[in-house]
């Protein structure tokens, strides 16, 4: 489920159940005594063999939000227990019906530019997911980080497309760490593909590496390219490291921000480290973040290390 379609679910809803009005919430740590834990029913099923399931709906038709009803978990259960009574049409029926008794209750002009800010970022949410690989952040960083690492085809021009995303995007000035949190994400993962690309060949549908010191043999130089070859792989995983850290930090702002459940069942992004010595054949999982001293420089750190860099 997209978390633009989640945002507007919610919103047009008022956070209420669309049957007994019940006031919702999204957080399933923070359920108590005054909220009920929202449940987004699918009114066509979510599956073929699903309450209300057969319908020619493709997958993405049946996750999105107008296919989707806020409820009490209650009301979820009511309308998955007795089918005949609750049909599709009368579900559809109860949605648009408690929706326009939202927007008639609630102040309009607030509420209606607060729900239109917080579905752009709900809209730059879904793309960082499937263009930053967000939802495979460990499959694919193992890849990355391997002794032969390889990027998937796809990637690089990925995280390309995000970065133009990000910077064509026009921010509501209340979400200022969501912002920065984004723009070093976009910058920082763009820069790892970028140097993983300044030496790699496509071969099938993955980026390897381009061993150069392999290039003649033999090759007086071997020592030399070696070092560079390593020296190359080591700024290809640092550079990782540092986007790892900043898909963290982009997470923990989506839960401010956004929804309080994103990746929430998934947990942090963790990477796996290589052996840490010769003897050593484990490898480790890693968790990297930010300090809050970090995040408070970002993204202007970036700009200022390519201007040195752009200087020297
Ligand atoms: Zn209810
Ligand atoms: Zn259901």
């Amino acid at each position: 489920m997209g978390q633009k379609d989640i945002k507007l679910l919610w919103g047009r809803s008022g956070n209420r159940c669309a049957i007994c009005k019940i006031e919702l919430t999204q957080d399933a740590s923070s359920t108590n005594s005054t909220f009920t834990f929202g449940e987004q029913a699918h009114i066509v099923g979510e599956k073929e063999d699903a309450p209300r399931g057969k319908s020619q709906l493709d997958q993405k038709e049946r996750d999105s939000y107008h296919n989707l009803i806020l409820l009490c978990p209650n009301h979820h259960t009511t309308i998955d227990r007795n089918e005949s009574d609750w049909s599709i049409e009368k579900l559809h029926q109860i949605k648009s019906t408690h929706e326009l008794w939202v927007t008639e209750k609630l102040s309009e002009t607030i509420d209606r530019v607060k729900l239109a800010k917080s579905t752009i970022l709900a809209g730059i949410v879904d793309n960082a997911v499937t263009l930053c690989n967000l939802d495979n952040w460990h499959g694919w960083t193992s890849f990355a980080l391997a002794t032969d690492p390889q990027w998937s085809r796809d990637l690089p021009e990925n995280t390309y497309k995000f970065r133009q995303k990000v910077i064509s995007t026009i921010w509501p000035k209340e979400f200022d760490e969501f912002k920065r949190a984004t723009i070093t994400l976009s910058i920082l993962l763009n820069q790892a593909a970028q140097t993983f690309m300044e030496n790699s060949d496509l071969q099938g549908d993955s980026y390897i590496p381009f061993k150069f010191y392999k290039r003649i043999d033999p090759n007086p130089n071997y020592a030399d390219d070696v070092k560079r070859y390593e020296q190359w792989l080591e700024r290809c995983y640092s550079t990782i490291y540092e986007a790892t850290k900043a898909a963290n930090w982009f997470a923990d702002v989506v839960r401010d921000y956004v929804n309080p459940m994103f990746f929430v069942e998934e947990g942090k992004f963790i990477i796996e480290q290589g052996m840490k010595s010769i003897t050593d054949l484990n490898y480790y999982s890693e968790l990297l973040e930010f300090t809050e001293e970090e995040k408070a420089k970002y993204p202007e750190k970036i700009f200022e290390i390519e201007d040195n860099a752009l200087s020297r």
